[in-house]
Formats: structure tokens, sequence, C-alpha cells
């Protein structure tokens, strides 16, 4: 799966929303976050964040590995 990481926050962008062909990727108050078990790892959200807060799951940078739980966790609340 891909990950919404730290330059989200506040920024809100949404390119990437527009991009997803699975619709997976949710707004939440401060960022937003991608569902982990619809992303089809297509890839396409990547390219397209003006500041570069995706991530493939296995490059989400150390600093921002809390983001990969906190993706998850948006989700697992409901
Ligand atoms: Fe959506 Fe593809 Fe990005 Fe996953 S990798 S969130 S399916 S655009």
């Amino acid at each position: 799966t891909y990950v919404i990481a730290s330059p989200c926050v506040d920024v809100l962008d949404r390119a990437c929303v527009e991009e997803c062909p699975v619709d997976c990727i949710y707004e939440a108050p401060r960022m937003l976050y991608i569902h982990p078990d619809e992303c089809v790892d297509c890839g396409a959200c990547e390219p397209v964040c003006p500041v570069e807060a995706i991530f493939y799951e296995e490059d989400v940078p150390e600093e921002w590995a809390l983001y990969t739980a906190a993706n998850a966790d948006f989700f697992a609340e409901v």
C-alpha cells in the first residue's frame, strides 16, 4: 500500500484524490489518508503530490514511519 506522510498535514492539496482509480484516498481534518486495504499499489498518486507526501510503504522515510500506522489506524477506528 501507499502511505501519506507528514508533508500533507495542513496542505491537503487533493491532487492525489483526482488520480486514484479506486477512490481510496480519504479526507480527515488535517491531512489525507490512504486506505491500506483498498489501495491497489498503482502508484498514480505519488508523482502528482506537490509536496511529495506519498510513499510506497517500504519507502516511507524513517522519521515518518509512524504515518504508516496512522493511515491504517484512521480506518480501523470505524
Ligand atoms: Fe490510489 Fe494508486 Fe495511490 Fe493506491 S497507489 S492510493 S490505488 S492512486
